[in-house]
């Protein structure tokens, strides 16, 4: 066909899925700022000022990949710790609410306010590369690398407090099966959020996306990683998934409550969001 793999059963689409990221793993971090001009990093740090972790939170990053939203999630704890310990050393300004979240903790063996963030991928040499990342960023303490399937997640029951996917969920053989996944690990009152590629509303940014796409991408996709057909699996792939609202409906679906969402860049991205009760 037109796009390549759109006529792939789908017993086939978890191997394609996991020979793309095979393949692209060592070029990733690369293409993502070449394929988006930077403007993923916008939409990472977006999820991450919705989530507004406090310290002692427990994250557990799905589809995770290199580990982009997990370091995201370190580094906005410490900058809340910092913040906190800056409050501390001046007793005068303290505010009730300092109190509260400075009691906010977790039975964790690193003791109190210690944040802990999972990140759990498919693809090991996507996590790879992420770990690598980590080591030589000097940020490993506190995060964790776990080979797993989204369908079938290697964790206990209502283990965190947070479920995050970024850009992973249409990857997802069956959705369904990973939505519910996600509620089986929340711990109750824990969050599920979800950024992923959606559906562009203005006709006009529509049609110019479109262009940029199926044009662009690919050829991208050849130049930067020499892999013309994953690049065209990918913008297939972005192309079948449930636009914002029917995707809102299999969140709330799944047993999710409270469930919204927010567009970024006219809609090519979707911050999905709701609570286990
Ligand atoms: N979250 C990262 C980010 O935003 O940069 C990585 C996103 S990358 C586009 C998609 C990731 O989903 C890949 O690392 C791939 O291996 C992973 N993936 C695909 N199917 C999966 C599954 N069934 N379970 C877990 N991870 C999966």
């Amino acid at each position: 066909t037109h796009f390549g793999f759109e006529t792939v059963p789908e017993a086939e689409k978890a191997k394609r899925v996991y020979k793309v990221f095979e393949n692209v793993a060592q070029k990733y971090d690369i293409m993502n700022d070449a394929m988006s001009l930077g403007i993923h990093r916008l939409w990472k740090d977006a999820l991450l000022h919705a989530m507004h972790p406090l310290p002692g939170a427990r994250l557990l990053d799905v589809a995770g990949g290199t580990g982009d939203i997990a370091f995201r999630f370190m580094a906005y704890i410490r900058s809340q710790q910092e913040r906190q310990k800056h409050r501390a050393a001046r007793p005068m300004q303290t505010s009730p609410w300092q109190d509260i979240s400075s009691s906010y903790s977790t039975e964790d063996e690193g003791g109190p306010q210690e944040s802990r963030a999972v990140v759990c991928d498919i693809n090991k040499e996507m996590l790879k590369v992420g770990k690598q990342k980590a080591d030589s960023m000097g940020i490993s303490p506190g995060l964790l690398w776990v080979v797993g399937d989204a369908e079938e997640l290697p964790f206990d029951d209502a283990q965190f407090d947070i479920y995050t996917i970024a850009f992973g969920i249409r990857n997802v053989t069956h959705i369904e099966q990973a939505l519910q996944e996600a509620q089986r690990v929340l711990k109750p009152g824990g969050r599920f959020m979800c950024l992923e590629f959606s559906k562009v509303t203005n006709p006009l940014l529509a049609r110019l996306y479109d262009a940029y796409s199926f044009q662009m991408i690919p050829v991208l996709g050849e130049v930067i990683a020499g892999d013309w057909k994953s690049y065209q699996y990918l913008v297939e792939s972005i192309r079948k998934f449930p636009d914002q609202e029917e995707f809102k409906h299999m969140i709330e679906d799944a047993g999710f409550c409270c469930v919204r969402y927010s567009s970024f860049t006219g809609g090519v991205v979707a911050l999905h969001s709701g609570f286990k009760l």
